[in-house]
């Protein structure tokens, strides 16, 4: 006998009060916290519980009885459905309020340090069209959204490219059209479906790891380079060949066509032979003057133009002067330690992706930068007296570590080398706050600018300027 479902509550007529935790909206009920998706801050809902929890539940709304006046009409035909932006609802400048308000919560609720006034939440410029990379994937299993009863369901066809169905791994809503990244990209996808389709060529199932077409990847910069890679499930060339050809034909505006062959059961690409098409292995960005060769899986801020306005404010906050040893930690491919180098002594960029090391000394190379110095490792490991000793004392420290935050290890040699200054990038101001917690023994908060590279979304960076008490 199968285990018996409890049954779960329905509440009536409750006010959403915020908007956070994972683009969701929050409500209360009970002085339980409950969370609700693609509502706003002031709709009145009823609310059907799908999950509950000792410390907080979930669920959908079912019915409105009052809209918000933060709303506005979701541009994008695919709201509701596509996990990737559930805040579309709410006006940008109310979006940027609540992000502005999450970072402060966290800092609040979890740092032990006195705070400045924070800035304004710095908003992208772009509220659309502000991605650089994108990847679709292919499915043989789409998620239904027509359910006109005139087609037979045997008779549907079931094949999709898009964006995964939140919290669902075997189901790929079609997309017909998203706003996130600039022409050519939707037709480029939509090419691609429209000759699989043609040519009968299989979608991928996930489930048994057969099919032919599991994904397309497309990089744009601001160059104008356009990047796109095909990725299938087995060696055939002649059924690759001929695909690339037909986008090679339709779009002569590719200036990098690849392709990779993935036999694994994982979807990770940055392992494999990614082999070239047509056109360059690369895409070259662009930023005051800098040129930055990006590879089939560099790393590269997916939101160019608002990535330098994030540097811009690391490099006002690390107030260099010509004559500072700088450490940029967590430094990726570079870009940081590259962007600020001709207003440095010194720059030493720590890294554990080994790949990611090699294109920031290349990109130093391009730009005929000579005084960066681009170490891979653990910063756990890597970052020690004797690293100090070598590379020379630190009088700033820049860091972006993910979303995890710093190693303890870390953070306590950061105290010990005692730079002037510390400008810490987070994409995640919990660990930001514990991290803070633990430097503010030494180190007073002076600074905070929380910035938003991602509208519709519920991500935040922050940046926190941190001077030597
Ligand atoms: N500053 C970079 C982005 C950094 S993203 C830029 O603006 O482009 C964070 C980076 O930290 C990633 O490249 C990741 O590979 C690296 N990383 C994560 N954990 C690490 C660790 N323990 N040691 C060293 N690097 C690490």
């Amino acid at each position: 006998m199968g285990r018996r479902k409890r049954e779960l509550p329905f509440f009536e007529k409750v006010e959403i009060i915020d908007a956070g935790a994972e683009g969701k909206a929050v409500a209360k009920v009970d002085e339980q916290v409950v969370f609700v998706p693609f509502v706003a801050p002031g709709d009145v809902v009823d609310i059907k519980i799908k999950k509950k929890r000792k410390n907080y539940m979930s669920g959908v709304a079912t019915n409105f009885y009052q809209h918000s006046d933060l709303r506005v009409e979701p541009r994008c035909e695919h709201f509701g459905m596509c996990g990737g932006c559930k805040w579309q609802h709410m006006d940008y400048k109310h979006q940027l309020f609540y992000k502005h308000k999450q970072v402060k919560d966290n800092l609040e609720r979890l740092g032990r340090f006195d705070m400045p006034e924070m800035e304004p939440m710095l908003g992208s410029e772009k509220e659309y069209y502000y991605r650089n990379k994108l990847e679709y994937t292919f499915s043989n299993k789409r998620w239904l959204t027509d359910f006109s009863k005139d087609v037979k369901f045997e008779d549907r066809d079931m094949n999709g490219l898009g964006f995964h169905m939140p919290g669902m791994f075997d189901r790929i809503l079609d997309i017909n059209e998203c706003y996130l990244q600039d022409a050519p990209s939707n037709d480029i996808r939509l090419a691609f479906r429209k000759y699989a389709m043609e040519d009968n060529l299989e979608f991928y199932d996930i489930k048994n790891w057969s099919g032919f077409l599991r994904n397309i990847l497309i990089r744009t910069a601001s160059t104008g380079d356009l990047m796109v890679i095909l990725v299938v499930n087995y060696n055939d060339e002649e059924k690759i060949f001929s695909l690339l050809d037909k986008i090679d034909r339709d779009f002569p505006q590719i200036t990098s066509l690849m392709y990779v062959v993935n036999l694994k059961k994982n979807a990770i690409i940055t392992d494999l032979n990614i082999k070239l098409y047509k056109g360059n292995p690369y895409i070259m960005e662009e930023m005051e003057g800098l040129k930055f060769k990006v590879g089939p899986v560099s790393f590269y801020q997916t939101n160019s133009q608002q990535a330098y306005e994030l540097y811009k404010i690391v490099r006002e906050y690390a107030a260099l002067t010509g004559n500072e040893t700088v450490y940029d930690l967590y430094t990726g491919t570079g870009t940081i330690a590259n962007f600020i180098a001709r207003d440095s002594k010194k720059v030493i960029g720590v890294e554990y992706v080994e790949e990611a090391i090699e294109d920031a000394k290349e990109n130093s190379k391009l730009n005929n930068i000579g005084n960066c110095e681009f170490y891979a490792g653990d910063l756990a490991e890597v970052l020690d007296d004797s690293f100090v000793k070598k590379v020379g004392s630190p009088d700033v420290i820049i860091t972006d570590p993910p979303r995890a935050g710093m190693h303890p290890l870390v953070v306590k040699q950061i105290i010990k080398t005692a730079p002037e200054r510390i400008v810490y990038v987070s994409c995640n101001p919990a660990t930001q706050a514990r991290d803070v917690t633990v430097l503010s023994e030494t180190y007073e908060v002076k600074k905070i600018q929380p910035v938003d590279m991602f509208p519709h979304t519920h991500h935040v960076e922050n940046v926190m300027l941190l001077v030597k008490k």
